[in-house]
């Protein structure tokens, strides 16, 4: 057996451990596996109330209340078992019936065989005393009781120890040996505090114990802290009270539990409870506990949930948090956050989020700093709440706010008159342009009905239709004669809208008019002149074609015939070779008088091209008649004709065909025909008259020889496309690039779309064209991208094309092929009237990912409504109307308006047409950023773009102009 006690040369003032355990009134016994008193003191005799001999052998529970003798099996059960037993508080019967309360420290004590295994047992009164402790017998078996105190030491997991009457240790658990760094208790003996616990501890520990030695308190109980050799900071329970000999304090007795788990649980749930206390106060959908000090943000379990992230995703730092924020928001975020620590205050913050579904969310966050009593607070709890719906609403009211000021705007300053009605017609307001306009004040108007401008010009199945109009598609629009104040009658071309709420109820009409007077009266000289040949006076082509197309009708009513003359002259680019061109006109003037007076007064003599006549003659009865009519004006065409000095003679070759024929012949294949005749008149040795013969073999017409010839340019690559830039004018970056189609002619050499587009228009020809410049475009965009360049390509798209029924399925096709950013560009055009059919497609082309721009906007007749009713991205703003900003104040306010529209309707805009830097300067003046013009760039062959585009920079002038 190991001896128990130091060397008295370790421990000078050590006294023996029996004696002390005495003097405080511990008892001490050993009890074997069975459960019966192997060994028993006099002190824990005299508690149990029975001599030794009477106790020892005897089984420990015959002492004990039932309940007590089941909770010390247990122990005992664990000793067995091979585990330390706890310690307990017991309720022990003595021999003469009374009744105490014992604390037992167990501890397992090992034998030196199985046999003399047992638990080492000290036991103390506690409440009331049963018995005053009997003095201490002198020692009478020191061995077993070391054996027993030691077997204690070594094996319980609370601190106990036993310091002397300077502070020294006498004795201690291996638990205080283990926090103090020492491999056996042993070696701490005679040590003091501050040579085994850091001197901070140990000076907090010496503090303390002062008052237990020199009597002003006879216990110590509380909770301290304590490092352990790894640094940790850990908790115990502490009792010490002093040991006294007489009115002497001769040492110490102290034992300390562990508590840090306990605390440390106790702490989070009121945390917990802190924060439920704080944030249920408040609706949010997650809240948090952040310590800005050590970097720790503890959310809700839910936080990765509302963001739709997998759970544990967002890990506790800030900066993980911050990675879920928008990118824009985080400065003010973070700004808030800096603020409500420095100041200790609470905050309040809105900012996006990233959402696993791609969009982002409107978070509403509050956060209120919190303190532990007194404390500067080291900690915010706060509440998030999702409030992307409220936002969205709230967004869409802002934006219908802006929508109607600039409405207001419009309404106020538009050069044209509006009147705004009930749907029963009573007007509740007009703009300041109505009254220019009708000369009736604003005040003399409202609640009046529009009738009272009527001007009695048209007749009430006019105003009938127009109302059914108005009912069945919500729009009417034409010219109408209305009445101004002061009487005068005046044309106005007059567009009334309904406008319907959400629901498609009717809530009022609006009508926009202009005067037109001036118009009307410039139309009166325009269709003179549109119509006639300057230089002749005859009618022109387009004369010709109205005159021949009534010819017809009225043959077709009367039975007559109608012959068509084509009269191409011989020889006269001889005569404007020779001559010069004064002369040649001359001469055709002179020519043209004569042929004019050769026919009869009802007959038609036009001028159609250069040297090229035609007569139409009616009212024939049969077609020898028309012999004589023919060779008048062969001979008229041959006639001399003196100008000046000089005296020149031409002939005429004439083709001729008839009307009515079998098949049916229109006014277009009349001419044709006689065109026909005419070149046949020619090859057959001119100055002669060829009558059509439908039967002989036909010339192919020029459009589809042109289109043949399209067809092979197609299959035999002749096409190329140019590529223009649209750029920010301000950061010249890359916007898009536009594709613009070109024909390398053989003969003709390059020719631009003007001269072979229109013609595919309404063909099948128009739809392989425009499939071979999506498919190129697509392409080239593809091999730029390969160079480092990813701009959207924007492609003309033909209306006849848009409306093909395969178009949206061929396009899907295309773009399966040849991926990438797509734009096409559709000019406003009468033909897309069908704005449903039209819708239908874009709608469907949208659904592909493709962008929708309106080219040349503003030179159709229906922008507004465009706008309105298709789905569009996009408007190109028309160079004409761009170049008109230089041109007057009107120009300049017109453009401004449409740029106002653009941002009403959300859409990007585009100037078309910069031709000069002035011209981009004044487009930035006006907000207007993106751009596109031979200033910036013409069109160029696709190897360059990405070159051009890596290389290109904006005049000094452009950059760092406001735009928006
Ligand atoms: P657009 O869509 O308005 O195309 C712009 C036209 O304006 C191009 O003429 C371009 O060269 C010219 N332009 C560009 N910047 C300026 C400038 O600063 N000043 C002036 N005066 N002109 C400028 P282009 O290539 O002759 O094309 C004419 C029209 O032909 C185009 O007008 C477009 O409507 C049509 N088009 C061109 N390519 C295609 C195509 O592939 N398919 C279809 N369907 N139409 C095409
Ligand atoms: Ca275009
Ligand atoms: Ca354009």
């Amino acid at each position: 057996m190991d001896d128990p006690l130091p060397p008295a040369s370790v421990a000078p003032a050590a006294m023996p451990l029996a004696t002390l355990l005495a003097q405080v009134g511990v008892g001490r016994a050993r009890v074997d596996l069975d459960g019966c008193w192997q060994w028993v003191d006099a002190q824990l005799c005299a508690f149990l109330g029975a001599s030794e001999d009477a106790v020892v052998g005897e089984q420990v529970t015959t002492w004990l209340v039932a309940e007590d003798a089941r909770a010390f099996e247990r122990q005992l059960e664990r000793v067995r078992a091979g585990t330390d037993p706890k310690a307990l508080c017991v309720k022990v019967v003595r021999a003469d019936g009374q009744t105490g309360r014992l604390r037992l420290a167990l501890a397992r004590a090992e034998g030196t065989e199985p046999a003399h295994e047992g638990v080492a047992v000290l036991a103390r009164a506690v409440g009331d005393r049963p018995a005053r402790a009997a003095e201490p017998e002198p020692e009478r078996e020191p061995e077993r009781m070391s054996d027993l105190l030691v077997s204690l030491l070594d094996n319980t997991t609370d601190f106990i120890y036993f310091k002397d009457a300077r502070g020294r240790f006498i004795a201690c658990s291996q638990t205080m040996a283990r926090v103090t760094g020492h491999a056996h208790w042993r070696q701490m003996v005679g040590k003091h505090d501050r040579d085994v616990f850091p001197s901070d501890d140990a000076e907090r520990y010496t503090d303390s114990e002062l008052p237990l030695y020199n009597g002003e308190l006879d216990r110590l109980d509380h909770v301290e802290p304590y490092l352990t050799p790894e640094g940790e900071q850990r908790w115990v329970h502490t009792n010490k009270w002093p040991v006294h000999a007489g009115d002497r304090v001769v040492g110490l007795v102290g034992i300390s539990r562990d508590v840090t788990e306990q605390r440390r649980l106790r702490a989070a749930l009121e945390r917990t409870d802190e924060r439920l206390r704080v944030a249920g106060s408040l609706s949010y959908d997650v809240s948090y506990t952040w310590w800005p000090a050590v970097d720790r943000l503890d959310w809700d379990e839910g936080i990765d949930a509302q963001l739709g992230l997998p759970k544990g995703t967002i890990g506790t730092r800030l900066e993980d948090w911050a990675a879920q924020v928008h990118p824009d928001d985080l400065p003010q975020l973070k700004a808030k956050l800096d603020a409500a620590v420095s100041q200790g205050a609470a905050f309040e913050v809105e900012y996006r989020v990233r959402h696993a579904d791609g969009d982002d969310r409107v978070w509403w966050e509050r956060g209120v700093p919190v303190a532990d009593g007194d404390a500067v607070p080291d900690r915010w709890v706060g509440v998030c709440t999702d409030v992307t719906a409220q936002r969205a609403v709230e967004a869409d009211k802002s934006r219908a706010f802006a929508a109607l000021r600039l409405a207001h705007d419009v309404f106020q300053y538009a050069s044209e008159g509006i009147t705004v009605t009930e749907p029963d017609g009573t007007i509740v307001d007009v703009n300041a342009a109505f009254t220019e306009i009708t000369g009736f004040a604003r005040e003399e108007v409202i609640g009046q009905n529009p009738s009272l401008l009527k001007s009695g010009r048209h007749d009430a199945e006019f105003y009938t239709r127009m109302w059914q109009t108005l009912l069945d598609s919500g729009e009417w629009s034409g010219e109408v004669w209305n009445r101004r104040k002061s009487g005068e009658v005046y044309p106005e071309r007059l567009t009334i809208s309904a406008v319907r709420d959400d629901d498609g109820q009717l809530q009022n009409y609006v009508a926009l008019f202009a005067d037109i007077t001036r118009q009307k009266a410039h139309e009166a000289d325009l269709r003179y002149t549109a119509q006639h040949d300057a230089l002749t006076g005859l009618p022109n082509r387009l004369l010709l074609q109205d005159r021949l197309e009534q010819a017809l009708r009225h043959a077709d009513r009367s039975g007559r015939r109608v012959a068509v003359a084509y009269l191409d002259l011989d020889g006269f680019k001889a005569v404007n070779d020779t001559h010069g061109h004064a002369v040649g006109d001359e001469l055709l003037a002179a020519l043209a008088t004569a042929l004019r007076r050769s026919v009869r007064a009802h007959d038609t003599v036009a001028r159609i091209g250069g040297d090229e006549f035609v007569a139409v003659l009616t009212d024939l009865a049969a077609e020898g008649s028309v012999t004589f009519e023919m060779e008048r004006l062969r001979r008229a065409a041959s006639r001399p004709v003196q100008v000046g000095a000089r005296r020149l003679h031409l002939s005429a070759s004439i083709g001729v065909s008839f009307y009515p024929q079998v098949p049916a012949v229109d006014a277009d294949g009349l001419l044709r025909q006689a065109d026909q005749a005419t070149y046949m008149a020619k090859q057959g040795g001119r100055d002669r008259i060829q009558v059509f013969d439908p039967t002989a073999h036909h010339r192919v017409q020029a459009r589809q020889q042109r289109l043949t010839a399209l067809a092979l340019a197609i299959t035999e690559d002749q096409l190329f496309m140019v590529y223009q830039p649209k750029v920010d004018m301000r950061t010249g970056q890359v916007m898009g690039v536009e594709g613009l189609v070109r024909w390398a002619h053989p003969e003709q050499g390059v020719l631009l779309p003007a001269a072979f587009v229109p013609l595919t228009e309404g063909h099948e020809r128009g739809i392989e064209l425009g499939e071979w410049v999506l498919q190129r475009c697509l392409r080239d965009a593809q091999q730029w991208r390969a160079r480092g360049l990813d701009v959207p390509v924007s492609v003309n798209i033909s209306p006849h094309h848009l409306l093909h029924a395969q178009f949206v399925e061929r396009l899907a096709a295309i773009r399966a092929s040849h991926p990438g950013a797509l734009e096409l560009e559709i000019v406003e055009s009468s033909q897309l009237a069908n704005i449903e059919a039209a819708r239908a497609t874009l709608v469907a082309c949208r659904e592909l990912g493709v962008r929708i721009s309106i080219d040349d906007f503003g030179t159709g007749h229906a922008s507004l409504t465009w706008l309105r009713r298709l789905p569009i991205d996009d408007v190109k703003i028309d160079r004409a109307f761009v170049a008109d900003m230089f041109v007057d104040r009107d120009g300049r306010a017109i453009l401004e308006a449409t740029l106002g529209l653009t941002r009403a309707f959300e859409l990007g805009v585009v100037a078309e047409g910069v031709e000069s830097e002035a011209l981009g300067t004044a487009l930035l003046d006006l907000g207007c950023a993106v751009g596109q013009g031979f200033a910036i760039a013409r069109p160029m062959r696709a190897a360059v773009v990405p070159d051009w585009a890596a290389a290109w920079t904006p005049p000094d002038a452009w950059r760092g102009l406001a735009g928006d």
